[in-house]
């Protein structure tokens, strides 16, 4: 007789395209069904638990079935579900636009509301470069910074720079000019990209509508990271050459980097923040494009000037993902979350340090709840993330390494005991690849 999980995965796999996936792998890798989740934890239909070192993709911030977000989504169920946002409103959509308002960097003032990251990425591009036609200026290039990921519907996967999503579509995208991220973490290394950045606007600036970067770490790409230095560069030098600077936040939004944005380490307003990801708790698909009082005005005119910024989607501001956003905001406003982070940063930082040791560890990097461990030595046909995730699932843990790149992204609610847990394990399976 099939166990309960094999059942489950065997129908699956008659039906479901999983995504990011090659399927055929799942000939010999097994799905996990999921039967439940509570805390950092998962559980299948066997009974067997794992930590959710990646909160299920980065966006999990206070645990799976968490009874504030719970209780508040609960509420809003039996009152509306869902009601269109084109000349309708509702209240949890107008309250957590209120508290972004109040939470983002200052200049940040209005909400628009979208349904997932990308998608927030696709509207930000297009307002930015309307907002320059609205004002007289053709500008139909975006500069990017190499090695980024913004998603990957056609414009965002355009300003990305992940070849493995990319290259194959790369006939179908839109036009994009890359400059170079900082190398590593140092100050040196952002000066550095700050004169590539600057030589590239003396030239094309009045061709570009935007610069769009993930602040301080890109993750699709490996978890990099790099010096605050250069968002304070790269914010002088959009406004200097007069071309829009978007924040994609939709992985660093709402504490990951140590404060509750990125962009607060540098202390910068961009002219358009992107947030998704956290932003629900990792409940429900939300997002939102935030920008300036400046851009706004750009469309606000007569109908008949056609200058509107036209663009929609069916579940924008879902009352329920708003609740979920609520709540989560609430959590962060009744609790030293980020007091608490840190703790438990500098606690993780102290237990990497013997992963140093391991011949095959090239460098330790940490920002704020974000830990990586790259490693040296193996080619792309080898997979050793998969091996590591396969050893790490076994042992009760979910890492989803990004090739060679071990990363550690929980859920804010990790205990110290959790920690060991997660860590003694990558340690091991690191260790283990050296003596296979
Ligand atoms: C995940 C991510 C996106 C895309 O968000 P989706 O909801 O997966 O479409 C865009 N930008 C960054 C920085 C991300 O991490």
């Amino acid at each position: 007789m099939l166990s309960k999980n094999n059942k489950i995965m065997q129908r699956d796999l008659e039906v479901i395209w999983h995504p990011c996936t090659q399927m055929k792998d799942h000939e010999t890798l097994p799905l996990v069904p999921i039967k439940s989740g509570k805390g950092v934890y998962l559980y299948d239909f066997e009974g067997n638990s794992y930590i959710d070192a990646v909160s299920s993709w980065w966006v999990n911030l206070f645990g799976h079935t968490n009874k504030m977000i719970n209780n508040r989504i609960k509420a809003q169920l039996d009152t509306l579900e869902h009601v269109l946002l084109a000349g309708f409103t509702h209240e949890p959509a107008v309250e957590l636009a209120h508290k972004l308002v109040n939470i983002t960097p200052q200049v940040l003032a209005k909400v628009f509301y979208v349904d997932n990251g990308s998608s927030a990425v696709e509207a930000a591009l297009k307002m930015s470069y309307h907002y320059h036609l609205n004002r007289g200026k053709r500008k139909p290039l975006f500069l990017s910074l190499t090695n980024s990921y913004h998603g990957e519907t056609i414009g965002a996967l355009s300003v990305g720079d992940v070849a493995l999503y990319k290259k194959t579509y790369e006939p179908l995208l839109i036009a994009n000019i890359q400059v170079p991220v900082p190398k590593d973490q140092s100050e040196a290394a952002a000066s550095e990209a700050l004169e590539a950045l600057e030589k590239v606007l003396q030239e094309k600036a009045h061709e570009i509508a935007a610069l769009i970067l993930e602040p301080l770490i890109q993750g699709a790409g490996g978890m990099h990271m790099y010096h605050a230095s250069y968002l304070v560069g790269a914010r002088e030098l959009t406004q200097k050459y007069d071309i829009h600077l978007i924040a994609d936040e939709i992985m660093t939004g709402f504490g990951r980097t140590g404060k509750m944005f990125a962009c607060d380490h540098a202390d910068i307003s961009p002219d358009f923040m992107t947030l998704s990801k956290g932003l629900t708790g990792g409940y429900l698909p939300l997002s939102v494009v935030m920008t300036t009082d400046e851009v706004y005005n750009a469309f606000y005119c007569d109908y008949n000037e056609y200058k509107a910024f036209l663009h929609s989607h069916s579940y924008t501001g879902n009352p329920l993902a708003c609740s979920a956003a609520l709540a989560t905001l609430e959590i962060f406003e009744q609790n030293d979350i980020l007091g608490e982070n840190e703790k438990k940063r500098i606690y993780i930082k102290e237990k990497l340090e013997k992963f140093s040791l391991l011949s095959n560890v090239k460098e330790i990097r940490q920002q704020g709840m974000v830990s990586a461990v790259e490693l040296k030595g193996y080619r792309t046909e080898e997979r050793i993330g998969l091996r590591i995730y396969e050893y790490a699932l076994s042992q009760g843990v979910l890492l989803r390494p990004l090739g060679h790149v071990i990363y550690f992204m929980p859920p804010y609610i990790i205990s110290y005991e959790e920690i060991d847990r997660m860590i003694e394990v990558a340690y091991e399976g690191i260790r283990q690849l050296l003596t296979d």
